[in-house]
């Protein structure tokens, strides 16, 4: 069977703003001295770093009919990433995040545009036939897909593929029965520590990985400069961070849940030896600037751990 990965997923872009000196304010002007514009969105980061690492990857996906939408497509296609399964609607604008950023922390504004209106109505289901692994992400962003996250889970996993979901933050912290009706068809729950937290219902990521595995086989928490830690039947396995100096964290998470399904699913490694190689996919991720712009290979990875040992 082909080892092909199928992203289906949110499409913005990112305009980055640096160096300002202050926040702006009411009724004025602030000027800045650095400004760009990058990929954005977590499935694309995803979908960009499981490239970079050799995978075969294609994307589904919406973007709107404009100069925003054709970067974003270019972008994937740069590294081999099929689009076929792109749609490119004129009634909707590709969706926007400004992130002015500081030294220390950045303040964002999203305009959603095609990150919500992307619905199941916008993909072709027996596209899946094709695939091995589905991933998805953003469940909470995608306020037109959300609902349908179960079902094209659950066909994708009667299809025969694998799966792997990493829903991000709740902005509405509900976290809803969509994520635990979504739950039985996931193969691979991906999670940060406040999300971990957050869904498991628990004061401490152990406890609530130990309840979120009776929900779903395979539990891996992203814990930031703490490194990672994963939970199934047999219990907890931890791998400590890479002592890296940090740049820019924006997409880390996406690199480390590329580097878990490139090494344990498309490579079919175990999940301890996954697990640290996911792990150096984020510490790289950390120390390069903006979500995707430069990622690693499989061969830099390895000398990478190789180097760390
Ligand atoms: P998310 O971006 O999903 O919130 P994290 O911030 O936990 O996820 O980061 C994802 C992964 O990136 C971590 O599990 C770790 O592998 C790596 N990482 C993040 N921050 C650091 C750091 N300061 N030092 C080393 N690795 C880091």
């Amino acid at each position: 069977m082909s080892k092909r990965t199928v992203v289906i997923g949110e499409l913005n872009v990112d305009l980055i703003v640096s160096g300002l000196t202050s926040l702006p304010a009411l009724g004025r002007e602030l000027t800045c001295t650095g400004f760009s514009r990058a990929l954005g969105s977590s499935s694309a980061i995803f979908a960009r770093a499981l490239a970079g690492l050799g995978a075969e990857v294609d994307f589904v996906g919406k973007v709107g009919d404009d100069d925003n939408g054709r970067f974003m497509v270019a972008q994937l296609q740069e590294l081999g990433i099929g689009t076929d399964g792109v749609i490119s609607d004129p009634a909707v604008q590709t969706g926007i995040t400004i992130s002015l950023t500081y030294p220390d922390e950045k303040a964002q504004v999203t305009y959603p545009g095609s990150i919500a209106d992307f619905r199941l109505s916008d993909v072709d289901l027996s596209l899946l036939d094709h695939y091995a692994h589905l991933h998805m992400a953003s469940m909470y962003l995608q306020t037109g897909l959300q609902p349908a996250f179960p079902q094209l889970l659950r066909r994708a996993r009667e299809q025969g593929l694998t799966t792997s979901l990493d829903p991000g933050w709740d902005p509405n912290e509900r976290w809803d029965d969509v994520l635990f009706e979504a739950l039985p068809a996931v193969n691979i729950l991906f999670v940060n520590e406040h999300e971990a937290k957050a869904i498991g219902k628990k004061e401490s990521v152990s406890r609530a990985l130990s309840d979120l595995v009776q929900h779903v086989p395979l539990v891996v928490a992203k814990l930031g400069p703490a490194g990672a830690t994963l939970a199934d039947q047999d219990g907890q396995l931890d791998s400590a961070a890479f002592p890296v100096e940090v740049v820019d964290t924006t997409g880390a998470g996406d690199s480390f849940d590329a580097g878990f399904v490139y090494q344990h699913i498309v490579a079919g490694r175990p999940k301890a030896e996954s697990l640290r190689f996911a792990n150096a996919c984020g510490a790289i991720a950390a120390t390069r600037m903006g979500g995707a712009s430069s990622v690693p290979s499989v061969e830099q990875v390895m000398a990478f751990l190789e180097q760390h040992r």
